[in-house]
């Protein structure tokens, strides 16, 4: 894996697509309340770099930004024809948010930590305690 290769990342349905380059500057799941209403997951996997280092390729047109009425910082960018959440660049910064799920090649980092640990949904079983099974299970 080079530090240097760009790494391309797209929507579900193909439309919006876009590369970053590393280095990038952190990788950390989210488990605030926000991110996991906004992934409908139990957390968010966001890698963060700087807007310099971020090109859309295709699609910009349908994205729709949504900025939480009252929240500082948190937002979101997401594709109208899938509704696959895409990057956007953090309010009153100079850094994407890459939600790293729509990667479509290995990045630079790997998570470093699990952050707003106190609000984890109730039900978060952390997942070496699980089975794992290569596809569905049963
Ligand atoms: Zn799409
Ligand atoms: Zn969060």
């Amino acid at each position: 894996m080079s530090h240097h290769e760009p790494v391309a990342g797209s929507c579900l349905c193909g439309a919006v697509r876009f590369e970053i380059a590393p280095p990038s500057m952190m990788f950390k799941y989210c488990h605030c309340t926000r991110c996991r209403k906004a992934t409908g997951a139990a957390h968010a996997a966001n890698l963060f770099l700087p807007a310099g280092q971020f090109k859309w390729l295709a699609g910009e047109s349908l994205l729709r930004h949504f900025d939480l009425p009252g929240a500082k910082r948190f937002a979101l960018n997401f594709c109208t024809q899938c509704g696959t959440r895409m990057p956007h660049k953090v309010t009153g910064s100079e850094n994407m948010l890459v939600p790293a799920g729509v990667l479509d090649a290995v990045p630079d980092l790997k998570p470093d930590s699990s952050i707003f640990w106190a609000s984890k949904a109730p039900w978060y079983v952390e997942t070496p305690e699980l089975p794992k099974f290569e596809e569905y299970g049963k």
